[in-house]
């Protein structure tokens, strides 16, 4: 077994502390990571604090891992000692169902297993996240990650990046697009990232008038204050896509509102509360609305070695482990520019 160190989320209510476990000694389709850095999802606090029910405590939340393979099992043939890597979303799947056998390992019959807060396959260990000194996973659910890019803003791909890469390729973006992007927040910003450099003309919708500048530095041809009915209204069937990266509870009319004939409401957000959809504002213009779930282990690599070849990486702030509660209540402010990522040496 492998000593490692972590942060973990005890309970829903108490802040996150430090958590000694093992993790299971290589199998001979394992790939042991040293870990480097892992990025802070939204995700992780929904998770830490049962905001979705049914949270497996303790819990060492994070799912945008990347660092240095340490060891390999005997049967491992795309990594060897030494090369970077990265774990996202889920470690496993079935493997065998028609969405396993598709690339879409996220929408597997039986179930994805997530990084963390989930039973691995073996029905009785609690699969445990990033926030942590190492990992072990089998071969087939770890990315190649590019020496090109600075390693920590890479982190943030593995679930921020695939989360809106795929949707926006699902739903078609090509130039001259208008795409607008709900929440500048982690998933936001990457949203905006790729819808500018697949040659869309981009927006924000946002909350907070304060990202305006930075929404223009990411390429965004308008800001629009969703608190604004002017500008909202200004707006009404303009947009061909929108995505909606909100972690909050809204409503999704307003926005339908936006959208041109034929055009797609992506949901990627996941707030606890139920949207208000109006049939109307559905009906007008034949809109839809799409959900989507993270990415297959298939288009994860693309998106990365996409983003190595467009030098695409996440903003990000560094922070130490100790900072993690920190980080969560600034999150929930909106306050992050645009990613927080954990500097794990700061575990050692
Ligand atoms: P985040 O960094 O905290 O960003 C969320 C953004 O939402 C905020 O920065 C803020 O942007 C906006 N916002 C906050 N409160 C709002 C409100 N009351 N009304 C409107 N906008 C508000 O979160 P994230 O990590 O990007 O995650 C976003 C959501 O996606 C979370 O719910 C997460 O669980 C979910 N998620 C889904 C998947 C998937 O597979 N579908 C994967 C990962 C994460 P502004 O300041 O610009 O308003
Ligand atoms: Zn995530
Ligand atoms: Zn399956």
């Amino acid at each position: 077994m492998i000593a490692t160190k972590a942060y973990a989320a005890y309970n829903a209510t108490t802040p996150l502390a430090p958590y000694d476990f093992e993790r299971r000694t290589p199998g001979p389709h394992d790939v042991q990571i040293e870990i480097l850095y892992c990025g802070v999802c939204h995700s992780d606090l929904h998770q830490a604090r049962d905001e979705w029910g049914g949270s497996i405590y303790p819990m060492v939340p994070g799912h945008e891992i990347v660092g240095r393979v340490i060891a390999t099992g005997n049967h491992v043939t795309k990594f060897k000692a030494g090369d970077l890597a990265g774990v996202g979303v889920m470690v496993d799947s079935c493997r065998t169902c028609k969405n396993c056998k598709n690339d879409l390992e996220q929408y597997c019959v039986e179930g994805m297993t997530g990084t963390y807060n989930a039973m691995e396959r073996d029905g009785k260990t609690i699969a445990q996240g990033g926030y942590a000194t190492q990992i072990v996973t089998d071969e087939k659910y770890v990315l190649h990650l590019s020496d090109k890019l600075e390693l920590a803003g890479v982190a943030p791909l593995l679930c921020a990046g695939i989360t809106t890469y795929s949707p926006l390729r699902y739903a078609g973006i090509t130039a001259g697009m208008k795409v607008a992007v709900i929440g500048l927040g982690g998933l936001g910003h990457m949203a905006a990232k790729f819808a500018v450099s697949f040659g869309a003309e981009v927006s924000v919708i946002s909350t907070s008038p304060s990202k305006k500048a930075d929404a223009e530095k990411l390429g965004a041809k308008h800001f629009i204050i969703s608190k604004n009915a002017d500008e909202m209204k200004a707006c009404n069937s303009y947009f061909d896509i929108i995505v909606d990266a909100v972690s909050a509870p809204h409503d999704f009319t307003p926005y339908l509102n936006l959208l041109d004939v034929n055009g797609k409401l992506l949901v990627v957000g996941l707030p606890t509360e139920e949207p208000k959809v109006s049939p109307f504002s559905l009906i007008t213009n034949r809109r839809s609305i799409i959900g989507s779930m993270i990415g297959g282990i298939k288009e994860t690599q693309e998106m990365l070695d996409y983003c190595a070849e467009k030098g695409i990486v996440a903003d990000i702030e560094l922070i130490k482990v100790q900072d993690i509660n920190n980080a969560y209540e600034r999150m929930l402010k909106g306050d992050v520019k645009y990613r927080f990522v954990i500097d794990i040496a700061s575990l050692k």
